[in-house]
């Protein structure tokens, strides 16, 4: 057995007398679209040389349109399982797969919701399920396309599902708000959403992703999307913007000082090309930020965060880029942002309390002491360091593995089969 036990704490790493080992934070994850597991690894043929977000979003759109709520349900709790077992203990769900694949709601038209809430439970990881407001095709406020139709709502009847649901909160599932992005959502609606929405609603925004996007609002808008809202809404700390990606110095101290967190997917903006989030500068204007595993191309906080880091060693040729005045240590100073905005962006007070228990017999952490447990966990491979997982009280993990492994895998399994027939 280990004679050391060690608890990862906001000032480092503290003595505990637990017996239990190397234990963190479970991890938040901001930002997830459970649906696209099933397509992960299926878009990576070229179709044109000009392939981009755009094509790669025509791809997804094909892949939404067979989901029904019993294969959303096995999509999800396989990638439920697959978040557990890498240190994910709570995950923000923004989800826009609302209707019947015509655009006709289901008997029940909280059906999908419903499907994401049973596989989180089923599961064991805290959810905040965020219905995702999505109305219009462009920023021209063209009507939604064929293939967008199974997203829409008009305002009262997105009101209508965030109350229902809300009945069903507790410190497992939280209910927040998305607006899918600034393209989706005109300006009055959003307006009407945000009026009517609880004070501590939790409220997530695709923001800017991609270049044709801030393009496109500079030119209908008359400014970046940014700058934009928050000339439009009061941008505080229950927002999350997601995909900051494409921001001018302005923008970087204006989320900053409104405390909002930032939710970088860095696999997934690498694996669409979407550009590289300014981290240093944001990190210089304190600006609180966290990670998501968006497109499930990754499921992994580890590469996440590594990557995060990696992507500002690339375009600037250095090393040790996020460090900050108090702490020289990278892994350190991003397991500190990461867990530092979850209960902001979740909008549920009970995340820091789950815990996850590193491996310490691992071959990987031979020799490891307080001052390199972190950097070893991030930077050291790709096998998985994660042991045991608690989330709420209740061990979901244990030697590396989810209690119902095998059993949510072959209903994965049935669901792919059906998805990809
Ligand atoms: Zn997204």
């Amino acid at each position: 057995m280990e004679t050391t036990s060690m608890r990862w704490t906001p000032s480092g790493w503290q003595a505990d007398d637990s017996g239990a080992g190397w234990r963190v934070p479970g991890i938040a994850n901001l930002h997830s679209h459970a649906f696209q597991r099933a397509m992960a690894g299926l878009a990576e043929r070229q179709t044109n040389p000009e392939d981009s977000f755009w094509t790669w979003r025509e791809t997804m759109y094909r892949f939404a349109a067979r989901f029904d709520p019993d294969t959303l349900h096995a999509v999800a709790a396989q990638l439920y399982v697959e978040m557990l077992e890498a240190g994910y203990t709570s995950v923000c769900e923004f989800h826009y797969l609302h209707h019947a694949p015509d655009g006709r709601p289901y008997a029940d038209p909280a059906a999908m919701s419903q499907a994401l809430v049973a596989a989180a439970r089923a599961t064991g990881i805290r959810l905040t399920l965020l219905p995702v407001l999505y109305m219009s095709g462009g920023f021209d406020g063209r009507p939604l396309g064929e293939r967008q139709r199974r997203f829409g709502h008009d305002v009262d009847g997105f009101l209508a599902l965030l109350e229902r649901l809300r009945a069903e909160q507790g410190d497992m599932l939280r209910i927040g708000c998305a607006l899918h992005s600034l393209r989706a959502v005109p300006a009055d609606p959003m307006g009407d959403v945000l009026a009517a929405l609880p004070a501590q609603s939790p409220i997530h925004i695709h923001i800017a992703e991609q270049l044709g996007e801030v393009q496109d609002c500079l030119n209908l808008r008359g400014a970046r999307p940014v700058e934009w809202l928050f000339g439009h809404a009061a941008v505080d700390r229950h927002w999350t913007l997601v995909h900051a990606t494409h921001l001018n110095d302005a923008e970087v101290q204006a989320i900053a000082r409104s405390v909002a967190t930032v939710a970088i997917c860095p696999t997934t903006e690498a694996n669409l090309g979407d550009g590289l989030f300014p981290l240093r500068a944001y990190l210089d204007a304190g600006g609180a930020w966290g990670i998501g595993s968006d497109s499930q191309i990754s499921v992994s906080p580890v590469e996440e965060l590594r990557w995060l880091e990696y992507g500002q060693r690339l375009a600037t040729h250095h090393r040790n880029i996020a460090v900050r005045p108090d702490c020289d240590s990278v892994g350190e100073t991003l397991l500190h942002g990461a867990l530092s905005s979850a209960r902001n962006a979740t909008g549920n007070p009970a995340v820091g309390d789950d815990l996850v228990t590193l491996d310490a017999a691992a071959a990987q952490f031979a020799g490891m002491t307080s001052h390199d447990a972190v950097d070893r966990w991030i930077f050291s491979g790709n096998r998985n360091l994660v042991r045991d997982v608690d989330v709420a009280g209740i061990k979901v993990v244990a030697g590396g593995r989810h209690r119902d492994r095998e059993a949510v895998a072959a209903d994965y399994r049935r669901a792919m089969s059906k998805l990809l027939a």
